[in-house]
């Protein structure tokens, strides 16, 4: 008999590589408390609880504890129950997610839009079925997209080229050199997450054009966020009708769950058809799909708190600079400081959340490159003047206490 194989050794050989290099993740496991964002509870290894500010949310605008969000999920609940029971085609296909999805595709002008039980899987599921429904398809894929576009391209048995993150005469290359009769799409972000930068979307848009390619954005850190009515860059820019598929997830700006794609009827009847990530899955809880329907609908007409979400970044950015800490500033809602090395960037944070109570979650490779480690902050509307008062004389405190280099102090 062969000798038998130590799985556990190999796990642990696994996980060992992570510590090695000081990017094991650990969950802060904590309790947000309706009404008091961005307080929470941590309920610490020892057993004890402590209060702490949650500074590194994707509940960018807090709708996550809006009373007409609550109310619609309440509602819900009471009429129709806890889960949809079904996959979309078999039974799960309820007036709450035809209402959702009314209300995504009047959000972004567009035919149609199709749910997805997260944009992860909205942009896995659709990127991934394109090339059964465009045989031959290259996709030119922007070097910085999000690890959900990567997987789509990556596993979609079509062809991918790389272009250099915002680099539109290196798409262009790259377009030049492929067979002109080949279908082509551009996928690009809106807001990239972890430098708070902006895609050139109309050069992009214009570039597609020129070659006949279709374009696709991920509006995911943008939508509820941008634009008059919360339909994201593209919106704010006049740029929606030149993006073919419109990626956002209801889950950040929305501050509940799902994702979803907003493009013509046709190219959403087929990806429903054809997606497995779409068809063999349970839809949204309908409590969820409330939520999420509610809550778009509120932003399209509020504009206070993407007006104070702009402000409280502004803020906090201002701040930050004036300690000399190295910021990026895009002039988007996402603050991230780079330390540049994993360890100290988890002893900041870690400190940060045992010496002050406040939660800032290290950024890693492979999720920012190395030597770009950082800590990245998201204001929103609910964290008020004492929390960002807190935030930076501790950040003032910590980095002279590890001795981190500082900025030239400019104005
Ligand atoms: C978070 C994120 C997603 C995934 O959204 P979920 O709805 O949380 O699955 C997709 N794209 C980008 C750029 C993201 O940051």
């Amino acid at each position: 008999m062969n000798q038998p194989i130590d799985y556990t050794a190999k796990l642990n050989e696994a996980l060992d590589r992570l510590h090695g290099e000081g990017r094991y993740r650990t969950f802060i496991d904590i309790e947000r408390r309706r009404g008091q964002f961005p307080h929470a509870t941590w309920n610490c290894p020892d057993g004890t609880e402590r209060p702490i500010t949650v500074w590194c949310g994707n509940d960018y605008l807090g709708m996550g504890q809006h009373p007409e969000v609550m109310a619609a999920m309440h509602e819900a609940i009471d009429a129709t129950g806890a889960g949809s029971g079904g996959t979309r085609n078999i039974s799960g296909t309820t007036v709450y997610h035809k209402r959702l999805e009314a209300e995504l595709a009047d959000l972004h002008g567009k035919e149609a839009a199709l749910l997805f039980t997260s944009a992860y899987i909205a942009n896995d599921a659709t990127l991934s079925t394109l090339p059964k429904l465009f045989p031959g398809l290259i996709i030119y894929s922007d070097a910085l997209n999000h690890a959900s576009m990567i997987e789509g391209v990556r596993r979609n048995g079509g062809s991918k080229r790389i272009f250099r993150h915002n680099d539109v005469e290196h798409l262009r290359e790259l377009m030049a050199a492929d067979d002109p009769a080949a279908p082509k799409l551009v996928a690009f972000e809106s807001v990239y997450s972890m430098d708070g930068d902006f895609g050139p979307i109309k050069e992009l848009c214009d570039a597609a054009d020129e070659f006949g390619a279709l374009t696709y954005i991920d509006e995911v850190h943008a939508v509820g966020i941008y634009g008059p009515r919360g339909g994201g860059v593209t919106e704010r820019d006049g740029l929606a009708h030149r993006i073919d598929i419109i990626n956002g997830t209801l889950a950040k700006g929305y501050g509940v769950m799902g994702g979803y794609i907003a493009a013509s009827a046709r190219m959403c009847d087929a990806v429903r058809s054809y997606a497995p990530g779409f068809i063999f899955t349970t839809s949204l809880a309908p409590a969820i799909a409330a939520g999420a329907a509610a809550s778009v609908a509120f932003l399209k007409h509020d504009q206070t708190l993407r007006a104070q979400h702009q402000t409280q970044a502004k803020i906090l950015k201002l701040r930050l600079k004036g300690l000399g800490l190295p910021l990026i500033d895009h002039g988007s809602h996402i603050v991230p400081v780079i330390v540049g090395d994993p360890k100290h960037t988890k002893k900041l944070s870690d400190m940060l959340l045992e010496r002050h109570g406040i939660y800032v979650q290290p950024i890693n490779f492979p999720t920012v490159p190395r030597g770009t480690e950082r800590l990245r902050f998201t204001p929103s509307p609910v964290h008020g003047p004492g929390e960002i008062d807190q935030l930076v004389h501790a950040m003032d405190d910590l980095w002279s206490h590890c001795a981190l280099n500082r900025a030239e102090m400019s104005a």
